[in-house]
């Protein structure tokens, strides 16, 4: 906010808050005089008078911002009420041998009721800060408390292939001659798909650390959907050698608006849950098709699909589902929140449906691009 920024905006809004404390003084004890006169044509008593003016002092107390103009409006009550209300009228002497006293008592209780309110209203604006103060305290200490939590979630994810990498390494150099062949073979393959599992994770959160209000910064260019899905397969192809992948293009040439790498790490991030919740027999299917201004990419699987009140929940960052993989090892629940952040940073959305007989359908569109025939 630009009022503590610099001198000019600080002497601004002092100027409105006197103002505005000034025209609250001035309507108030105007509404009191003009009450005072309708209560004088009623014949009433001075004493109800006089209480009007306590009255505007003590609204004047609460609306305004200093106790200053308490003073002041006690003062100018007593004076308004002499001039208007006491003989001879519209003058400022007064006659009735008892009024110097009365100024003096009206002036008194005035103040005396002006700076009660005061208080009262300080004591509350006191609690109702202290309260919000801690209120924030309480989230702050709930979002370390979060954040904690988290960190320990994934330190501890990423220690179980650590350990698993280093006992194997470690059964190889002390080992390593007395293991046949097929042994060593298994025990390779075992490093190899644990740290590619590592490589895989580390990328996730690295691009986790990219979102910033559901929202991830981006470098948008016009590129051909066919090859960022040729590259996403090649890589999902390499870590899952074993799985095959069932790509249809529908021979079109789709240029999309998007960053390519980022829609790679999607689109990489989707086949890897289809491989993790899906038998190793089955297979898993890419398309990609065109809806209007919109491309459509869809993976499926015939896995274990997600049960109905999880389907929303499995975008929510750090939520892993209740049916687990044959695959022991469990994710952070990071992909799908990824996917979903980089999808609507590019103006697509990102949807789940249930495939038969059994399996998940994930899609999600993006915006289609310009081909510039001139480049
Ligand atoms: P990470 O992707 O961070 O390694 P993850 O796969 O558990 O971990 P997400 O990709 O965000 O996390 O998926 C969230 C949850 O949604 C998963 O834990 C799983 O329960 C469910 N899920 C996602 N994709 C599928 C799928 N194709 N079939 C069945 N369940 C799925
Ligand atoms: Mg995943």
């Amino acid at each position: 906010m630009s009022i503590f920024k610099n001198g000019k905006s600080v002497s601004k809004s002092a100027a409105f808050a006197l103002l505005k404390d000034l025209s609250v003084c001035l309507l108030v004890l105007t509404g009191a005089t003009l009450l005072g006169c309708i209560f004088k044509a009623f014949h009433l008593a001075d004493a109800d008078i006089i209480l009007l003016y306590i009255i505007a002092v003590l609204v004047i107390s609460i609306f305004t911002s200093k106790i200053h103009y308490c003073l002041i409006s006690s003062v100018i009550g007593v004076v308004l009420f002499n001039y208007f209300f006491t003989y001879p009228e519209f003058s400022l002497s007064a006659h009735g041998a008892g009024y110097p006293v009365t100024f003096v008592t009206m002036f008194i209780t005035a103040l005396i009721a002006g700076t009660l309110a005061n208080q009262l209203k300080r004591n509350i604006l006191i609690a109702e800060q202290n309260a919000r103060e801690k209120e924030e305290a309480a989230l702050l200490a709930q979002n370390e408390q979060l954040r904690a939590n988290m960190l320990r979630s994934i330190s501890h994810d990423l220690r179980t292939p650590l350990t698993s990498i280093s006992g194997n390494a470690s059964t190889l150099i002390s080992n390593g001659n007395t293991l046949d062949e097929s042994a060593k073979n298994q025990i390779y393959t075992d490093i190899y798909s644990e740290s590619m599992w590592l490589i895989e994770m580390v990328e996730n959160l690295l691009y986790s650390t990219r979102i910033e209000d559901g929202k991830m910064q981006l470098t948008i260019t016009v590129e051909i959907l066919d090859d960022i899905v040729r590259e996403a397969v090649k890589h999902v192809e390499r870590t899952h050698p074993k799985r095959s992948i069932k790509v249809d293009m529908h021979d079109e040439i789709v240029p999309v608006k998007a960053d390519a790498s980022l829609i790679v790490q999607v689109i990489v991030n989707l086949c890897d849950n289809a491989v993790k919740y899906s038998a190793d027999d089955t297979d898993i299917y890419l398309s990609v098709s065109r809806e209007r201004e919109f491309a459509v990419i869809t993976v499926s699987d015939n896995g274990i699909g997600i049960p109905e009140e999880e389907k929303e929940k499995v975008f929510d960052m750090f939520f892993t589902g209740s049916r687990r993989s044959s695959d022991s090892r469990s994710g952070l629940g990071l992909g799908l929140a990824l996917c979903k952040s980089i999808i609507s940073s590019h103006g697509g959305t990102i949807s789940i449906s249930e495939n038969t007989p059994t399996g998940t359908i994930v899609s999600f569109t993006l915006p289609i691009g310009e081909v510039d025939l001139n480049e």
